[in-house]
């Protein structure tokens, strides 16, 4: 049997929801992206969303309309996607690495909080495989040294934390809408946030900096726009919006169908020494976007070529970034990351999404359990 790593779950709803916006005039920003916009807010209990085209431009813009720029140090975690850090570089500042908690994969707060120096600006956070960074302790080190928190939410739509959730107590969170998140669009993201000044400066900053888009303009007697700054072009169209918007009404349902195939898998694990899972802390609930195995550093290349010749489809998330050529060549690292490094040489993300059969997850325990024996 051939299992997909990930398949879509897009359906008649979908189908007929875009039509519908090819049947209107907005193909652009309009009103399906402003409701989704809504929506979205309603669905994570805060005030304000910004979508813009990805969850790096979300970052990205979140950065600059909260200050971060040339000078300025910004604390972030190794064991994550590279556009965790990129944008950070494009904001003109420089990432500065620390190692995660060698049981969640996740930033550690103490290894934060000695990493700050005068020039530290921000941290970013990122809530790996859909468990939330411990936010109650990184948003007191930030009140307490002026720093701006924002979070990399695209793993945590559906996560929270001591009651918290993603979103309730960064400064901003952003979210992906890429293919393969539990929320999709193709591609796509949004910025969340509580202060209504940033979410206008966010909204600005995503088109070009002006003051108003064509769906404002549409209608009404003709008035000159302006220019206020100098803005990015990330606006979400309507399209995106549009298969957006039905998903949102399935989100805790399909929640649920990953914490039963989680179950299923964490039996498979708990009975196979050779295999450890990333511990979810016992007050979270995990969003469940990936679901990540460690292994043993020297056979993970084996198995990830034995799961694929098997017909099995498997990925890494994540090598640590600071192992990829890029990062090597231009960032120094100020602090030992040893637990990154070897959680992301242990690392293999297994099937995992709303769709998949509990037949599915059996033939990857199966082939699982071959390749313990066969590469022993
Ligand atoms: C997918 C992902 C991103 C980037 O999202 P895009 O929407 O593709 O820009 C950033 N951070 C993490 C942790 C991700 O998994």
């Amino acid at each position: 049997m051939k299992v997909e790593f990930h398949r879509h779950a897009m359906g008649e709803e979908e189908k007929a929801a875009v039509a519908a916006v090819l049947d209107g005039l907005f193909l652009t920003t309009g009103e399906e992206v402003y409701a989704f916009e809504r929506e979205f807010a309603d669905y994570l209990g805060v005030p304000f969303v910004v979508t813009v085209a990805s969850c790096t431009s979300a970052l990205h813009l979140a950065l600059l309309a909260l200050g971060v720029g040339p000078g300025d140090e910004v604390i972030t975690t190794p064991m994550s996607f590279v556009a965790s850090a990129t944008p950070i570089i494009h904001a003109g500042a420089s990432p500065v690495f620390v190692d995660v908690e060698p049981d969640t994969g996740l930033l550690d707060p103490a290894r934060v909080r000695a990493a700050i120096t005068p020039a530290t600006r921000a941290i970013v956070a990122v809530h790996l495989y859909g468990t939330m960074c411990d936010m109650v302790a990184l948003r007191r080190i930030a009140d307490e040294r002026g720093l701006v928190l924002i979070e990399d939410a695209a793993h945590c739509i559906e996560g929270s934390r001591g009651g918290v959730r993603a979103a309730h107590l960064g400064d901003a969170a952003c979210f992906s809408f890429y293919a393969t998140k539990t929320l999709t669009s193709g591609e796509g993201g949004a910025i969340a946030v509580q202060d209504e000044g940033l979410a206008l400066r966010l909204r600005r900053l995503r088109l070009h900096g002006i003051d108003r888009g064509p769906a404002e303009r549409h209608g009404k007697p003709y008035q000159h726009w302006d220019m206020l700054e100098l803005g990015h072009k990330s606006n979400m169209t309507n399209i995106q919006a549009a298969l957006l918007r039905p998903q949102l009404k399935r989100l805790e349902e399909r929640h649920r169908r990953r914490e039963t195939l989680a179950v299923m898998y964490d039996r498979f694990v708990e009975g196979a020494p050779w295999l450890t899972r990333p511990s979810v802390p016992t007050d979270a609930r995990s969003g469940r976007h990936l679901y990540t195995v460690w292994t043993e550093p020297h056979r993970r290349d084996a198995l990830l070529a034995f799961l694929g010749a098997n017909g099995i489809g498997c990925a890494v998330n994540y090598r640590a970034m600071t192992d990829l050529s890029w990062f090597r060549k231009n960032v120094r690292n100020r602090f030992d990351l040893g637990h990154a490094e070897r959680i992301g040489a242990s690392t293999v993300s297994l099937p995992f999404h709303s769709v998949l059969a509990d037949d599915e997850v059996q033939s990857v325990c199966e082939v699982l359990e071959r390749a313990h024996t066969s590469l022993r």
